[in-house]
């Protein structure tokens, strides 16, 4: 089958590898109908992560038709439409018992296409092989577009997890750091949570006009520092709650710097570095909140769906580019460098 492979930094191809094929009893083989690009891929991209194997097979974000069901598989049938989460977890140990599967022990903690524990081919290909799919796959209503359900799996349920750490309250005045595709789901999400006002620091023109579209205040980063025009924004005070969706030191501190004294800080940026720098004085005399980490997007699947059958979130807004697998290169360039007004690329097989 086609798949898109990583073979370095920025080498990404579209190559031909084996078809998979069910493995473990618990596992189906979906024929995959959409996937996309996100920015983790982007880390892995920079060559930010170590330890990647050579060649492999991409993406975290797919979702699809089953095809292959293997003989433990109870709950999905063949010619069911799924979603999973973009961790991989088996539904049974300590830690997913715990509602905590992207602390899997069984799996590792593994992420579809690279990173911990054990190597899963991602979705960014014609087929995919999703192990434990009685607790990993999500049906999909009939009727529901793929473009509707697709960022369950990740991003939107991401987003979601990133407002609902910030503690929102109602008459609170947010600010969200990165307006990439987890900047403005955070964005849809913290609106739910009934703020006053939802300010969105990023520099590209072009995203911070989605901003102001889905009913954010864009603040440029290019004006100045963001946490001095966040104060001067909030009469002084600074934001009640500062939501990091970047993944970078720099917003992490700029984050910590703005927000109120006693304010939150919920952070969903990946960092794939051991250790970053942060204005620690800053936070203790703050009595800073800090809320951060990778979201168990399995849990916020069931829930969010019903959200966005009517209406409240609305997934599609992001979708800028739904390209074929073979321009999947291109899609990582224009995404990376934030070109051609991308924000969020799709894939077709
Ligand atoms: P993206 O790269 O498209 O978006 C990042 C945005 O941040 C860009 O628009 C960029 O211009 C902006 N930015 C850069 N520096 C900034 C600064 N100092 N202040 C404000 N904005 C700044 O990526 P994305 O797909 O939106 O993902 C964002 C982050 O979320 C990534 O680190 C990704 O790995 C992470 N992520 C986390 C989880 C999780 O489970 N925690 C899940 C999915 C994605
Ligand atoms: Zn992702």
């Amino acid at each position: 089958m086609k798949a898109i492979t990583l073979h370095g930094t920025g080498d990404v191809r579209v190559e031909s590898v084996a078809d998979p094929r069910v493995v473990d009893p618990g596992d189906v083989v979906v024929r995959i109908t959409t996937s996309a690009i996100c920015g983790s891929d982007l880390h892995q991209y920079h060559g930010r992560v170590p330890g990647l194997p050579k060649g492999v097979v991409l993406g975290h974000e797919f979702m699809g038709v089953v095809e292959e069901v293997g003989p433990g598989v109870t709950r999905v049938k063949r010619g069911d439409r799924i979603v999973a989460p973009f961790s991989i977890s088996c539904g049974a140990c300590e830690w997913c018992r715990m509602r905590l599967p992207t602390q899997c022990s069984v799996t590792g903690r593994a992420v579809f296409g690279g990173r911990f524990g054990h190597v899963y081919p991602g979705g960014q290909a014609e087929r995919i092989r999703v192990p434990f799919a009685d607790f990993m796959c999500e049906k999909v209503p009939e009727g529901m577009a793929d473009e509707d359900a697709f960022f369950l799996g990740d991003i939107l349920s991401t987003g979601y997890f990133c407002a609902e750490n910030a503690g929102i309250r109602p008459g609170d005045n947010v600010a969200i750091f990165g307006a990439g595709p987890v900047g403005l789901f955070a964005l849809q999400s913290a609106h739910l949570f009934g703020p006053s006002r939802v300010y969105v620091v990023d520099r590209v023109g072009y995203r911070l006009k989605l901003v102001e579209e889905l009913g954010g205040i864009p603040v440029n980063l290019d004006a100045g520092d963001p946490a001095q025009q966040l104060r001067a924004l909030t009469g002084g005070r600074g934001p009640d709650a500062v939501l990091e969706c970047v993944g970078h030191e720099v917003p992490f501190a700029q984050a910590i710097m703005a927000v109120r004294p006693g304010g939150t800080m919920s952070s969903v940026g990946v960092y794939v570095e051991d250790a970053i720098g942060f204005p620690v004085r800053e936070a203790f005399f703050k009595d800073l909140t800090l809320r951060m980490g990778i979201c168990n997007a399995r849990n916020y699947i069931t829930p969010l769906m019903g959200l966005v059958q009517a209406g409240r979130l609305s997934p599609r807004r992001i979708i800028t580019h739904t390209l074929g697998l073979d321009e999947a290169p291109r899609g990582y360039a224009i995404f990376d460098k934030k070109e051609e007004g991308a924000i969020k690329v799709m894939l077709k097989p």
